[in-house]
């Protein structure tokens, strides 16, 4: 599993239109023979070229509802991206109780975990002087590993509400007598950083969770479920606030910051994170950044238009708002922790060589001065300068620019 990928390319429906290229915010894509190709080592998951695809090449390959079938016992972690994706009548309860239906043992409410995530924050605060970046959406952490590895340091270190939710599903399972192996957690994800988040995590050796669903794919059979007259309900355990981190800002209310900057589209992530590499936004508590426009009710594998689902989950949310108090005690400190540093990760390095880097940069810049740095993808690569890497580290055998002249 060292790296996974929950982003990939279903080669057959790819034309090679190369609209995918420039929309990478890490300059992992290429299209140099007829098909667009991931670099792994640069790729974040963050799904910007599934949404830019107009032909559904990129997918995020998630698992399937018949892996129910491979666990005695199964939980249902919804993530609270799912309730804005159905209508106000439909209320969070009968979602819950729609996951029984589906064939579910149990459901653990994420928005529970975000509530839990946002009073250990709150600590976090008070002991920080720096700005502190969440640490919520994979997509992001992973970008700040390859291109913003000094900012590493200001990530929030507290594990996600994702992990969170998995760690105390599968621990109150296990204190009832169920054995791990037997436990199925489900995570229903709205986009496939999470995928990847749970597959191959970043701060800890395994994840807790054992399965990714999306949410688009068990969507319809929820809305079915939830619109039956006798659906079971779940009573709702999470507050108001926890159910609001789905949408960008959710997450700032609910860690009661109003010193903060919210951040939402990774073209917006990148340049936020480029001024706090440079000294600004000192000034600031708390940076809420999310790779989707909208945050996770923008994700790649929802239903329901991000500014609706916004809206819709709102309005839920603040409903719920009088929901009883948090108590950060009652669950064991440690499922807070990252069991290891989240270390960079190394993508844009000419040669590991000094000497021979030196030499590269060099030819390098002779090509790039041949090329016009209009940046427009229409090569293949995202960028002149990436096309002259390319060039120069041997995968393409000669500049292809559609505008030199020589
Ligand atoms: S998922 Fe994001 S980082 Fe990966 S190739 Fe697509 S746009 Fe680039
Ligand atoms: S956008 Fe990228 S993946 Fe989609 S068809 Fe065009 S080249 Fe292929």
């Amino acid at each position: 599993m060292a790296d996974y990928h929950s982003v990939r390319l279903r080669a057959g429906l790819c034309t090679g239109c190369t609209a995918c290229v420039t929309s990478c915010p890490t300059e992992a894509v290429r299209v140099y023979g007829q098909k667009a190709e991931i670099l792994a080592s640069r790729c974040t998951d963050c799904g910007a070229c599934l949404k830019a695809c107009p032909n559904h090449a990129k997918t995020g390959k998630v698992d399937s509802i018949k892996d129910l079938d491979r666990y005695k016992y199964k939980i249902a972690l919804p993530d609270p991206a799912i309730f804005g994706q159905f209508a106000p009548e439909v209320e969070p309860q009968r979602v819950l109780g729609s996951f029984l239906s589906l064939g579910f043992d149990e459901v653990f409410d994420v928005a529970l975990a975000c509530d839990l995530v946002s009073e250990k924050i709150k600590e976090k605060l008070k002991e920080s002087k720096s700005p502190l970046i969440s640490a919520s959406c994979p997509a992001v952490i992973r970008m700040i590993q390859a291109l913003y590895p000094d900012l590493i340091k200001n990530l929030v270190p507290v594990e996600a509400p994702l992990e969170v939710a998995g760690q105390l599903a599968r621990q109150q399972a296990e204190k009832r007598g169920l054995l791990s192996k037997d436990i199925g957690i489900f995570y229903i994800s709205p986009c496939p950083a999470k995928v990847t988040a749970a597959k191959n995590p970043v701060a800890r050796n395994k994840s807790s969770v054992s399965e990714v669903l999306s949410i688009v794919d068990i969507y319809g059979n929820i809305l079915k479920f939830a619109n039956m007259k006798n659906q079971k309900t779940l009573e709702l355990k999470a507050t108001g606030k926890g159910y609001g981190w789905a949408r960008a800002g959710g997450e700032s209310i609910a860690v009661g910051t109003t010193n903060n900057v919210v951040v939402d589209g990774i073209e917006h992530v990148t340049k936020v994170l480029s001024e706090i590499e440079i000294g600004k936004l000192t000034n600031v508590d708390y940076i809420e950044c999310w790779a989707c426009v909208g945050g996770c009710v923008g994700g790649p594998l929802v239903v329901e238009n991000p500014f609706i689902a916004t809206v819709k989950i709102r309005k839920k949310a603040e409903k719920l708002n009088k929901q009883q108090k948090i108590n950060l005690s009652c669950v064991d400190q440690s499922i807070f922790d990252w069991d290891d540093g989240i270390k960079p990760r190394q993508v844009m390095s000419l040669d590991n060589n000094m000497t021979v880097a030196i030499s590269k940069g060099k030819k390098l810049q002779e090509v790039l001065e041949k090329l016009p740095g209009y940046d427009c993808g229409a090569c293949g690569a995202p960028t002149c300068s990436a096309h002259a890497e390319d060039y120069i580290q041997g995968t393409i055998k000669d500049t292809r620019c559609v505008f030199k002249n020589d």
